[in-house]
């Protein structure tokens, strides 16, 4: 065997080594990228279903933070305490939350309507009976909702009132036939869910 031939026979068979390693490291780094391309994309859902469940602890939490807040500040004795400030409380927090739910679409202030339409309740604009709290009832106008409600032929077919908690459960919708007795009764209810004391 000449100089020249195991000169070949050597660099052919480093060439085939470095092929055969080339193809190993090669196998393996695909293997690799796979392998990182799952992982990636299983911590990918991982984290998303974390961040959806943090989001929707976060809306949760501002909810029922604005319930608490409420049944302090809602009080009528309170309200009527601190009549004097420029703005008052407006269900705030709960506000904040279902702007985050909007934004997240956590589904947290979702609620299946009777008509099998899932409706995202808000917080409405302040009551207008008391004028301080966030109205939180919509009485009237019951087509709106239900367009297989008959027309009674009165105010209300037309007329929608939104009240607070404390004023709707006050507030007599029987004894409402026009927009005056309406006053009368809004004027009525406002007296008494701020003037209400402990007993
Ligand atoms: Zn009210």
């Amino acid at each position: 065997m000449s100089p020249a031939l195991r000169l070949d026979t050597k660099q052919t068979k480093e060439a085939e080594q470095f092929r055969t390693a080339a193809v190993d490291y090669s196998d393996t780094r695909r293997t690799t990228c796979r392998n990182t391309v799952v992982a990636q994309n299983s911590g990918r859902i991982l984290n998303m279903k974390v961040a959806n469940r943090i989001q929707k602890l976060t809306v949760g939490i501002l909810w029922r933070a604005d319930d608490a807040v409420d049944s302090v500040f809602y009080r009528p004795a309170i309200v009527k305490a601190l009549r004097y400030l420029p703005r008052y409380w407006q269900c705030d927090f709960a506000r904040l939350s279902g702007y985050l739910d909007r934004q997240w679409q956590t589904g947290f202030w979702d609620v299946d309507g009777e008509d099998g339409v899932i409706h995202h309740v808000a917080v409405g604009p302040p009551c207008e009976a008391c004028g301080r709290r966030a109205s939180t009832l919509l009485i009237g106008r019951m087509k709106d909702w239900d367009p297989t409600f008959p027309n009674v032929g009165d105010m209300w077919d037309e007329r929608e009132v939104e009240l607070c908690d404390w004023c709707g459960k006050e507030f007599c919708q029987e004894a409402v036939r026009s927009e005056d007795e309406l006053q009368s009764e809004l004027e009525r209810v406002r007296k008494r869910t701020v003037s209400w004391r402990w007993s």
